[in-house]
């Protein structure tokens, strides 16, 4: 569950990010943000998991406060939620296994990312987590030798290695072609049903956001315009 009590953004140089967000997502949701370039959707996501600091108010992850949090239980909140970006963000000459198990080898464990000691336990993680996206005969390829698609769908195998709970999405598809768009879309739909892992997905296509949501969020000038089901963001178009 991820509550927004309240929240702003407003960067260093004095832009407006985000303007008194107040929203709750469930768990198990498909959330999907739309709003068009600079709405605040970016500054949205990296807020939920603290990747910059909001300006006012609170946001609460699975009721603990992620605003407040320090250290350990900082490091224990983020531990839950796992984020996708449009350039993938791989080691691109490292294995997919060993980026696969970025997400989950802590940084206290740099030596084992070093050397490649993965525990069994971890391995199996990582095995099940590219079958998934259909990517199990590819762990010891080169993450630079798959394609573009095949690079988001191990970012979101290293989401599901890492056991997030939550899978924050921004704009997972705007490099990728529309056969491939469709194949990551279907991978985080499925991953949604099956493991009811909370989904938070910018996007600036309306129809794909139809197609894949549950609920859409819309955003303009960092303030929220929409926040409905899909038949209802239907009747407004
Ligand atoms: P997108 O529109 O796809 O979210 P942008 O091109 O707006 O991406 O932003 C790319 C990077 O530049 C991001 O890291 C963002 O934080 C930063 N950025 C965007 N707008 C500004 C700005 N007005 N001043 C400084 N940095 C910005
Ligand atoms: P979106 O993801 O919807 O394209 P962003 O969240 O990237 O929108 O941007 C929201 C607003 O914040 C825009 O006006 C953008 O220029 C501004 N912005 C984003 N990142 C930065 C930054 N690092 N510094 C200053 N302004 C920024």
């Amino acid at each position: 569950m991820i509550e927004f009590k309240n929240v702003s953004k407003v960067y260093p140089n004095g832009t407006r990010g985000l303007t008194n967000i107040d929203l709750t997502i469930e768990e198990g949701e498909f959330v999907v943000i739309v709003g068009l370039s600079g709405a605040g959707k970016s500054t949205f996501l990296r807020s939920v998991n603290r990747l910059h600091e909001i300006t006012e108010g609170e946001i609460n992850v699975n009721n603990k406060s992620i605003t407040k949090a320090k250290g350990k239980a900082l490091y224990e909140i983020r531990r839950d939620i796992g984020m996708i970006f449009q350039n993938f963000n791989l080691v691109k000459r490292s294995s997919v296994m060993r980026n696969v198990l970025s997400g989950r080898v802590g940084y206290h464990s740099t030596l084992r990312m070093i050397f490649g000691l993965f525990p069994k336990h971890d391995k199996e993680l990582a095995l099940d987590a590219l079958e998934r996206v259909g990517l199990k005969d590819k762990a010891y390829v080169r993450a630079d030798q798959l394609s573009g698609g095949q690079q988001q769908r191990v970012s979101i195998a290293r989401a599901l290695a890492q056991e997030a709970k939550v899978i924050l999405a921004d704009e997972p598809v705007a490099s990728l072609d529309p056969l491939t768009t469709k194949q990551v879309m279907d991978d985080l739909a499925k991953i949604n049903e099956e493991l009811k892992i909370t989904m938070i997905v910018n996007l600036h296509s309306v129809d794909l956001a139809k197609k894949y949501a549950t609920r859409i969020i819309g955003l303009k000038e960092g303030k929220v315009v929409f926040d409905g089901s899909v038949s209802e963001a239907t009747d407004k178009a």
